[in-house]
């Protein structure tokens, strides 16, 4: 891709928590960004921060589950923000429950905005990318995926997203594709703020207790994902395919 090509990224789950911090980060990195999430509405403050970074913002309103709301969208940023050449593929859900109390609904509804999401909007995407021999692709796993208690649905989507990550990342490669994935650690958003908050515990207790356990004695914030992001899509890594890294703090102890 020539310097002077306008670069526009997707960030998906982008109204808030670690996409919101991945959009912001793209846009200092010199992106355009749609920041998609479930309610159009809702993105308005990342957009705010996108153009406070000196880059174009657009607010799209689409469930990453469903085709053709997928396919409308994708098309909307393509024709209003340009060809996107940068998809992460972050939106996702929790339903946790022990596997006896885990109910259809909950096991369907993770591995729709994990999986079926990420393939939808990776589909939709690599068009363009393929168009322009040139892309990144970055999906949101989770140390999850090596197993956690009353994660069923959870741990097998972010496993599953493994699979995804290097079988796009062979089959893309030759297009000068690139799709890797991070799997985070505990990162303090509302996602782990309803964990908490289902677990009995306060929030701030929580993180506490995960940092005490955590090699570097800290939990994750969104920017330290947005990092990983910005090394993945950066024009230099074109030769870093089909990885799995771990942001996590290291191994838990
Ligand atoms: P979050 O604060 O709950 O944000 C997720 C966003 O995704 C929300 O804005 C949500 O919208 C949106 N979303 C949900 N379903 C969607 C759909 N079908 N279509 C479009 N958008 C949808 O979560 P987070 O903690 O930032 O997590 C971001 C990603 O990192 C997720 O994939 C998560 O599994 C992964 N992750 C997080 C952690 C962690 O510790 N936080 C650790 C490992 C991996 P609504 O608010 O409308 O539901």
């Amino acid at each position: 891709m020539s310097p002077d090509t306008t670069k526009t990224a997707i960030v998906t789950g982008a109204a808030r928590g670690i996409g919101a911090g991945i959009a912001v980060r793209l846009a200092a990195d010199g992106f355009d960004v749609a920041v998609v999430d479930l309610d159009e509405g809702a993105t308005a403050e990342t957009v705010a921060a996108v153009e406070a970074e000196g880059r174009k913002g657009l607010g799209v309103g689409l469930d990453v589950s469903d085709a053709e709301s997928v396919e409308a969208g994708v098309a909307r940023i393509a024709a209003e923000l340009g060809a996107p050449t940068v998809l992460v593929n972050n939106a996702g859900i929790t339903r946790d429950n022990l596997l006896f109390k885990m109910s259809v609904e909950d096991w369907d509804q993770v591995l729709g905005v994990h999986l079926r999401g990420s393939f939808l909007m990776s589909r939709a995407a690599q068009a363009f990318m393929v168009e322009r021999r040139w892309g990144r692709i970055v999906n949101l796993s989770s140390t999850s995926a090596l197993g956690n208690r009353g994660q069923a649905n959870y741990s097998t989507a972010k496993a599953g997203l493994q699979g995804f990550t290097r079988t796009l990342a062979v089959e893309l490669g030759s297009f000068g594709i690139t799709v890797n994935a991070i799997a985070p650690g505990f990162i303090v958003t509302a996602m782990t703020e309803a964990t908490a908050e289902r677990m009995g515990m306060d929030f701030v207790e929580f993180q506490k207790q995960a940092a005490a356990h955590n090699p570097v004695r800290r939990v994750g914030e969104p920017a330290d994902i947005a990092q990983a992001v910005s090394f993945f899509v950066d024009e230099r890594s074109g030769f870093v395919n089909g990885q799995i890294l771990y942001v996590s703090g290291g191994p838990t102890v």
